[in-house]
């Protein structure tokens, strides 16, 4: 069969390539290896789906690290705000949540993904799925697709929309990598981001901190001279392995990236009081031992952090539950201090790209032309989302940009194809 432009990849990338492309007419194929589509998007968000985020556009662009500035000139185009009204002029309403992040009205996932099916529908776009390609033949007229079927698909214009190497189950198994290079693309190196990290501290090992919570602290990743590489004020978690929860997802990508430069271990560094200055604390704290001598230490400082912490921090210090205030030395309560302040992780790992939530590295930006997302390299090949050297923090912003360079590059692929 021959087509105008064929999309491969049935995320939030290509369905939104295949919509945009199939608006401007041309015959368009959304090819899929799943039986379903748009199965990442549907668990994003803790399986509401987390269509976008609603800050204003440098904002998102800030958030998205792995090359976010790319993104300036597709969003001139077509934006995260364009993105709400495309829902909303789809019958999706959405609402917003903590910081930007937007959500369907409905909580229900399958009601964003069934509007965009419903889109390709009603833009007559073909839809194969437990449809896997194997191989793409570029040519200068048009391209061949090769399924694992081994039939053929001829078309003008290809759009690659495969995803990266994070969570296989959901489709997304790296296959689309080895097709960019067949067309000369640079794949620059790929690894984990918005991943957990593991640690061998004995504090892990012996899963006295598994499972505890804590809120809104500032989370750090220390670089080989024990700088600030980046700091994150957010909840995180102490897991059996390490630790996890929304700052570790956002610090995860700085400590891979040390990683990758032979720093093993790599330090984290959390702030249990942000709000405090030290000295502030220890000032305060040596007041307070003061005022209530006969009062333990433990009584004192009950409540400053969760008392799971407080119990691990008071025996590592060597503070006996029972110690009263007047008899700690201003040693152990400076050891103390320092530890809430600056309480250090060593983390030598993270999970595999496999459990991560997006893949880091890909097809490099720079064989891309940005406002359009063709390829440099070959007439009629274009690529968004994922597979993009281009990574973001989780709350919408992959899918954001999923989205955006979809749009971008189904628009641009039909008008070539019409050439
Ligand atoms: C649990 C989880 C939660 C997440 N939460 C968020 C969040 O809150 N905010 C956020 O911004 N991002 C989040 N992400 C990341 C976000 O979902 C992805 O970045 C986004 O889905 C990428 O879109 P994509 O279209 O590029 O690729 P994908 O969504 O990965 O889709 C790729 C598609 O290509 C198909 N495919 C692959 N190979 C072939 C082949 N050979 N032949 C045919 N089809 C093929 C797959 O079946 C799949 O349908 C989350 C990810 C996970 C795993």
């Amino acid at each position: 069969m021959t087509y105008q432009v064929t999309v491969i990849g049935g995320g939030p990338s290509g369905l939104m390539a295949a919509i945009a492309a199939a608006e401007q007419g041309v015959k368009t194929l959304l090819i899929d290896k799943g039986n379903k589509l748009g199965t990442k998007l549907a668990i994003s968000g803790g399986g509401r789906c987390n269509v976008t985020n609603r800050l204003p556009e440098e904002e998102v662009i800030k958030h998205i690290p792995g090359n976010g500035k790319f993104l300036y000139s597709p969003f001139s185009v077509f934006n995260n705000y364009d993105i709400i009204d495309f829902f909303e002029g789809l019958g999706v309403a959405l609402k917003e949540e903590d910081h930007g992040r937007m959500f369907p009205v409905s909580n229900k996932a399958k009601d964003v993904v069934q509007a965009l099916l419903d889109r390709l529908e009603k833009l007559n776009v073909e839809v194969r799925k437990k449809t896997p390609v194997e191989s793409i033949h570029y040519g200068s007229e048009g391209h061949e697709i090769t399924l694992q079927s081994k039939e053929t698909v001829i078309t003008k214009a290809v759009i690659i929309a495969v995803g990266g190497k994070a969570v296989p189950y959901t489709g997304s198994t790296g296959d689309g990598y080895a097709w960019a290079k067949e067309a000369g693309h640079v794949i620059t190196e790929l690894f984990p981001t918005e991943v957990p990290l593991r640690s061998n501290e004995e504090f892990i090992k012996d899963k006295s901190l598994q499972g505890l919570s804590l809120r809104e602290v500032d989370v750090s990743v220390l670089n080989q001279k024990g700088k600030q590489i980046v700091t994150h004020r957010m909840d995180m978690l102490f897991t059996h392995f390490g630790l996890s929860g929304p700052a570790i997802l956002r610090c995860s990508q700085y400590v891979v990236k040390e990683f990758m430069k032979g720093h093993k271990p790599v330090t984290i560094e959390i702030d249990c009081m942000p709000d405090k200055k030290e000295h502030f604390l220890y000032e305060e704290l040596q007041q307070d031992l003061k005022d209530h001598p006969k009062k333990t230490f433990r009584n004192l400082v009950k409540g400053i952090v969760p008392e799971r912490l407080l119990d691990y921090l008071l025996d590592y210090t060597q503070i006996e539950a029972d110690e009263k205030a007047a008899n700690l030395s201003n040693q152990k309560l400076q050891k103390f201090v320092s530890l809430i302040k600056h309480f250090q992780v060593k983390t030598h790992d993270t999970l595999p790209i496999e459990k991560a939530f997006v893949t880091g590295g890909g097809v490099s930006i720079k064989e891309i032309i940005p406002n359009t997302m063709q390829s440099k390299l070959m007439n009629g090949l274009y690529f968004c989302g994922e597979i993009l050297d281009i990574h973001g923090y989780t709350g919408g912003y992959n899918i954001t940009s999923a989205m955006v360079t979809g749009r971008v590059a189904g628009m641009h692929a039909a008008w070539e194809s019409m050439g």
